[in-house]
């Protein structure tokens, strides 16, 4: 790449979140391997971010290699209406083994934000199906992240999401105040009154509450009590609310449980998944429900049909590498890997609240948070960051890192100092 590369894409290319007015700098990336990224300008970048999330074995995977050239020698795509292959049979099996036992019916979908439309689809088509049509409202928690498009957006957190540039255009749902009390610590039933108080006074109109378990990411990184999601099951039978996980970050042992819901012992209606389904390496999604809810839509008007059906629906190559992601996850390293990071993450980040503008340092899983008390200039940040070899991208008050499982002490070491020194630095 050369400096009129860069000039092009500052001039003609959205990145996420970003204006073309007020460009922010952005690092040519060539190359990627293991925990690294390979900078053009030469410098190698310990990744704290998984690429969102998403690249937990690390990047350029033999097994992941494998599969994905294996697959594109056989067949890249092919429509899914009318047509099945061997990589989807394989990819389902995989999801409905390992996802809790009443779960057994998997809509692909071709990303997270389609999973949650989806799952959103299921669950009205769901009530209508029923003959209760008038159950149609979503109710959620504050603070969450759901995806981008309209009906995602309309459950994410009100204040920190888009819902003010689009008022008017969202559909307006139901809002209960994030809960408060953090893992690990002494769980009190007045975190989760409001919510009570909703399903007693609208149940009548609620189809669904949709929430990430225990982790709320995007919308706040922040992680709540397990008892919390343990009740608000309950709730969701008594009330006969269907419940939505979206585990799209969290599934696949980021939280420390293969899924997060299992920090509450509960199953729900639907689960999301997405992100790090292929290891990171494409685009890929499911939603995946009960047999009771398939078949109450298998049943209803319609035909019965579940209206959903994207061009690119059970791509073969993305379902031949997430089965290859799948079977690391299957060998299990994971379940030694993430609570060795958690425990790295917690002794190394605890001296950032040394520094007084960190308001907050928390670690859950293979997450660790600093909170600052004020937003963090993002492109001073990252420079610095990149400067000590490190790739972090902080957003608003917030520095996080989520590595690949198989990051080293060593390397996760380094991602730890960067985050402290900076937290030092900025005072
Ligand atoms: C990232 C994310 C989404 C959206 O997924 P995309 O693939 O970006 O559309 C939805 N829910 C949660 C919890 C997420 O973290």
């Amino acid at each position: 790449m050369q400096a009129s590369d860069f000039e092009f894409d500052k001039h003609h290319i959205w990145h996420p979140y970003t204006s073309l007015t007020k460009p922010l700098p952005t690092y040519g990336v060539t190359r990627a391997d293991g925990v690294y990224l390979f900078l053009e300008s030469g410098e190698q970048l310990v990744d704290g971010m998984s690429s969102w999330w998403s690249a937990i074995h690390g990047y350029n995977h033999p097994a992941l290699n494998a599969a994905a050239h294996q697959q594109i020698d056989t067949m890249a795509h092919v429509m899914f209406g009318g047509i099945t292959h061997r990589p989807a049979i394989e990819l389902c099996k995989r999801l409905i083994t390992l996802t809790p036992q009443s779960l057994d019916a998997v809509f692909l979908a071709d990303s997270g934000s389609i999973a949650v439309e989806v799952a959103i689809k299921m669950a009205l088509q769901f009530q209508v199906s029923r003959g209760k049509a008038q159950k149609h409202k979503l109710a959620t928690i504050r603070q969450g992240y759901h995806g981008d498009t309209f009906a995602a957006m309309s459950v994410c957190d009100p204040v920190n999401g888009m819902h003010e540039l689009f008022t008017g255009v969202l559909p307006q749902h139901i809002f209960a105040s994030a809960p408060k009390i953090k893992p690990g610590d002494t769980w009190c039933n007045s975190d989760i009154q409001e919510l009570h108080n909703i399903f007693k006074e609208q149940h009548e109109s609620i189809a669904a509450l949709i929430l990430e378990p225990i982790v709320q990411g995007a919308g706040g990184m922040r992680f709540y009590h397990p008892e919390y999601l343990r009740q608000a099951r309950e709730l969701c039978d008594e009330y006969d609310i269907l419940l939505i996980a979206d585990e799209i970050a969290t599934g696949f042992g980021r939280t420390g449980k293969l899924f997060a819901c299992e920090h509450a012992q509960i199953s729900p209606d639907i689960l999301c998944v997405g992100k790090a389904l292929t290891g990171g390496y494409m685009t890929l999604a499911a939603t995946i429900t009960t047999r009771h809810v398939a078949d109450t839509i298998g049943n209803g008007p319609g035909g019965g049909n579940l209206m959903h059906g994207p061009t690119f629906m059970g791509n073969p190559l993305a379902c031949a590498v997430a089965c290859a992601s799948l079977d690391l996850i299957i060998q299990g390293d994971w379940q030694y890997q993430v609570p060795a990071i958690s425990a790295q993450l917690q002794a190394e980040l605890k001296p950032c609240l040394q520094s007084s503008l960190v308001a907050d340092v928390r670690v859950f899983g293979a997450i660790g948070v600093v909170e600052m008390h004020e937003p963090i200039d993002v492109a001073a940040a990252q420079k610095q960051f990149v400067a000590a070899g490190v790739w972090i991208r902080p957003f608003g008050k917030l520095l996080y890192i989520m590595p690949p499982y198989v990051i080293s002490p060593e390397e996760l070491h380094k991602l730890t100092q960067a985050i402290c020194a900076y937290c030092l630095s900025a005072e």
